[in-house]
């Protein structure tokens, strides 16, 4: 009997492709699946997976790894959640191409765009790399626990070709629009997986300005779209504001033409704007029916900011009291929250001027929630502080501030920015069952102050598949797709995202009835001490990448078998 590295026997596959969960042990051996069905070889390790799930590792397709990824061997909280490749690079920032010159320019771009604190760039990067190319030899250079797939990012493109012009969002020259396409072809050649941009006005450097990239003419988008099709390969990646519907959809369909490469594009229901993600849908349809690759990335959760202590915003720091103590360990800040005179004394002052953004926080009491444990990404409009002040004739401020010292300062206001104005989610469900969207948006890597959506992926099984009350379900087999095949399909990586003989061996083993998220809480480990959100997940028994096993309940095993992909990858031969 042939021995092989691992057999997982008897667990319940679904396997990616959408079809039912069907009993199969799977055979893995050198970093590839071998065999599906029942099988006789033996592993040198055997993994029960009786009334477990064995499904694909997850591949996600927008995150912000671009720093962490060149320091850090681990790709968390991604890697946590049984994703085994993540792709960075999106909207339009990261950090090559680079002059010595612009270092702090992209600093400031990624902290302001993305919120990955500065002091943790400033320490964490070597910035031992000029080029595209060499920022892959980097990434390359490093072990990790999954696989990490780059992007080229228009801001630091259009800040190497034209300096400090290109910051400041000034035309470029002929000549300048030739460079950039001639070094999108390159880092296409030296591996990357596409070119992303981003045009919306809600971007905004750590200065507060407008990103590089907004306002970038058409003819210089139309260039870098050349070069994709001198390159014959890679996706382009957009984020707008679609303000200019007809222009903007018509550009992109100009790209998608003239590139003939895969296009998509971040898609959430504003409030501002509720019904813009159903005109682009609608004109995602006509695409798709002219054959035209355009998708749109959705999340089957809400773009939800996290308000605590320990994070970025709440909506407590404009109160002259407590931004007396804001600059304390939390601990003695809770501590002094805790005395009744401080909190009667706090809570009787008004906020004071000058931060626009935490003060209409105050005013939006209706559509925040304490997010609990295990945490509601769903609440109803009856569990909103303003609705459970009115109902027990309390200040709402009162709930805000018990909440936030609870636990230690540990606690957690949960207040939906996007794909909650209806106060549920059926909006997203429309979204994510349409043929022309993807999983996408979960910003693995930043934001990390006061966004973790990087979990969404477990959520989409846990809530979508099992728990949901609100309204229909989704269907395993058809999650398992979307944030396995699907994606991989999307970035041209269609070497992995099924469990079929010859495919890479990334795969979960999951407890399906215990999987669950476990509350967002702040750790203190990035470069310089900085702060990230981290959240962990209970139900992941086995997470396999490249064929060896990288975590096990829940716990990293040390195996760093992750690579940097380079190019896209054929499908296994059959
Ligand atoms: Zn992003």
């Amino acid at each position: 009997m042939a021995e092989v590295d691992i057999v997982i026997r008897g667990g319940t596959l679904v396997d990616g492709t959408g079809t039912e969960p069907r009993q199969a042990d799977v055979v893995i051996d050198n970093g590839v699946i071998v065999e599906v069905g029942t099988v006789t070889a033996k592993g040198r390790e055997e993994i029960d997976a009786k009334g477990l799930l064995v499904t694909p590792g997850w591949v996600d397709i927008h995150t912000h790894y671009d720093g962490q990824a060149t320091w850090d061997e681990r790709m968390t909280p991604s890697s946590i959640h049984g994703t085994t490749t993540v792709v960075m690079g999106n909207c339009g920032v990261g950090f090559a191409p680079v002059r010595k010159s612009d270092h702090d320019t992209l600093i400031r771009l990624m902290e302001g765009v993305e919120d990955i604190p500065g002091a943790a760039l400033h320490e964490g990067l070597s910035w031992n790399w000029e080029s595209f190319g060499d920022y892959m030899d980097q990434l390359e250079a490093r072990p990790r626990d999954i696989d990490v797939a780059a992007q080229i990012p228009h801001g630091a493109l259009r800040v190497y070709v034209m300096g400090e012009r290109g910051a400041k969002r000034e035309p470029a020259t002929e000549a300048e629009i030739a460079q950039m396409r001639d070094l999108v072809r390159e880092g296409i050649e030296a591996g990357a997986l596409g070119f992303s941009t981003t045009r919306t006005m809600v971007h905004r450097t750590a200065d507060g300005d407008l990103t590089p990239t907004v306002g970038a003419a058409d003819a210089e988008m139309i260039a870098i779209a050349h070069g994709l099709k001198d390159a014959g390969a890679g996706v382009l990646q957009w984020v707008s504001d679609f303000k200019e519907i007809d222009h903007e959809f018509g550009l992109i369909t100009q790209l998608v033409e003239i590139s003939g490469r895969p296009l998509s594009f971040s898609m959430v229901q504003a409030d501002v704007v509720p019904d813009q993600w159903r005109e682009l849908t609608r004109r995602l349809d006509e695409a798709a029916g002219k054959g035209l690759p355009i998708r749109a990335q959705v999340q089957g959760r809400p773009v939800g900011l996290m308000l605590g202590l320990q994070g970025s915003v709440h909506p407590f720091v404009t109160r002259p009291s407590y931004a007396a103590i804001a600059h304390l360990p939390l601990a003695e800040r809770v501590e002094i929250m805790r005395d009744p005179a401080f909190r009667a004394k706090m809570l009787a002052e008004a906020p004071q001027a000058g931060h626009p953004f935490v003060n209409s926080l105050a005013g939006a009491y209706n559509k925040m929630f304490d997010l609990g444990n295990p945490p509601n990404y769903e609440p109803a409009p009856e569990d909103s502080i303003g609705a459970r002040a009115k109902a027990s004739g309390e200040n709402p401020d009162e709930i805000v501030y018990d909440i936030l010292t609870a636990n230690g300062g540990n606690g957690f206001l949960f207040f939906p920015l996007h794909n909650y104005t209806d106060f549920n989610l059926d909006n997203t469900l429309t979204m994510m069952r349409n043929p022309n969207t993807l999983f996408g948006l979960s910003d693995g890597g930043a934001h990390v102050g006061a966004i973790c959506d990087v979990s969404v992926p477990t959520y989409m099984l846990s809530h979508w598949c099992r728990d949901r009350t609100r309204g229909e379900k989704l269907e395993l087999p058809f999650v398992v797709k979307s944030q396995t095949r699907d994606t991989a399909e999307a970035m041209g990586l269609l070497d992995r995202g099924l469990i079929a003989p010859g495919y890479k061996a990334d795969v979960n083993v999951i407890d399906f009835e215990r999987l669950q998220l476990r509350p967002p809480h702040m750790v203190y480990d990035l470069p310089s001490g900085a702060r990230r959100l981290m959240q962990e997940a209970d139900g992941y028994v086995v997470t396999i990448a490249s064929g060896e096993v990288i975590y096990r309940d829940g716990q990293h095993t040390g195996a760093l078998p992750g690579k940097l992909v380079r190019g896209h990858k054929a499908a296994p031969a059959a």
